[in-house]
């Protein structure tokens, strides 16, 4: 019997890649979505149960009557100036939310959890790549609500023995290379999608910053293509079935670019210049953020196979020129 997976937020940008990754792989899918900042049209169709994380009792309802192994739980809300200016509401939908998905998991006894948690944990680490063992400090509400989910899935595994594998994100990039999901938040603040953006409005985008001490100015991140982060879950889904440990892993390929390289990276695929100007730089961005992603290699064998800057370029070009139409 394949498992049954409860993808929660599975109507977003990493969740409905993540969803058809699983599929691919021959599980077997439902979506919990409150469909607040995803889409529709991202879930396969007949997998979309349209619920809240804070209503427990169909939460649970849902994992009964579905017969469901574990959980991957993206459902969250995630930008970070967004969550220094309304706390209130990252708390509440992220942490409290959170809450009540475990609550209903524990009553429905599924005790297996994949949760989407985020470089943002370390604030501004002393070090690059930054290994897991750097201390959580973030510096923004969003990172806060992240590392206090994380500190509760701690309890539940020590009480509960709810079992969870973290996966920190560095930066999700690109879109399924066959095209069936990709990128599309609103309001849009991450660099790619703003770089192809400016290319199709003539609008120049601004770029945070250029006295950064980096080789060009500008900051570095660290990009991970998405099917790679989805691959992620999957194989932190199958640690947990083996009978796996919790676990906290970062997600990235250990390379690290430019704000400047990435917009050369665009403009080598599209074959069109990017308007731009420089800015100041945004509060709370630290000037490099790489990933020192050993663990997850060696514990699960996972490996970046689509995180060359080249192919995430070219499979976000593409959705987003698909997107628009
Ligand atoms: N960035 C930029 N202009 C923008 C958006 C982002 O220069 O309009 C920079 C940002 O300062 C950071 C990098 O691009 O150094 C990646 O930012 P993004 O918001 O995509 O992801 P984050 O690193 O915040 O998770």
């Amino acid at each position: 019997m394949p498992h049954r997976i409860l993808v929660t937020g599975g109507a977003g940008y990493i969740g409905s890649n993540t969803t058809l990754q699983l599929l691919d792989a021959g599980y077997e899918v439902v979506v919990a979505d409150n469909l607040s900042r995803g889409h529709e049209a991202a879930v396969p169709p007949g997998l979309l149960r349209v619920v809240d994380m804070h209503d427990t009792e169909r939460l649970f309802n849902i994992l009964q009557a579905e017969q469901i192994d574990a959980v991957i739980h993206f459902a969250a809300y995630i930008a970070v100036g967004e969550s220094m200016k309304l706390p209130e509401v990252y708390f509440y939908n992220n942490v409290a939310g959170s809450l009540s998905l475990i609550r209903a998991m524990l009553r429905a006894d599924v005790k297996k959890i994949v949760f989407s948690s985020t470089a943002a944990a370390y604030g501004m680490p002393s070090r690059s790549p930054i290994p897991e063992s750097e201390p959580s400090a973030p510096i923004n509400a969003y990172g806060e609500s992240k590392v206090m989910v994380e500190r509760l899935l701690d309890w539940f595994d020590q009480l509960h023995q709810l079992r969870s594998v973290r996966l920190r994100y560095f930066n999700a990039s690109g879109a399924d290379p066959a095209c069936r999901a990709g990128e599309d938040h609103e309001p849009e603040t991450h660099l790619i999608p703003l770089l192809f953006r400016a290319i199709e409005t003539g609008q120049p985008v601004t770029l945070f910053g250029d006295d950064y001490p980096t080789p060009d100015g500008t900051c570095i991140r660290d990009y991970i293509h998405v099917t790679d982060l989805a691959q992620a879950h999957i194989s932190a889904l199958e640690s947990l079935f083996a009978g796996g440990p919790s676990a906290t892993y970062n997600v990235g390929t250990g390379a690290g670019y430019s704000v400047r390289e990435v917009l050369d990276a665009v403009e080598a695929v599209t074959g069109r210049k990017v308007p731009h100007v420089i800015g100041p730089r945004r509060e709370g961005d630290p000037p490099a953020l790489v990933a020192d992603s050993t663990r997850l290699r060696t514990e699960l064998g996972w490996a970046p196979r689509h995180s060359d800057l080249k192919t995430i370029m070219a499979t976000a070009w593409a959705w987003a020129q698909r997107a628009h139409k």
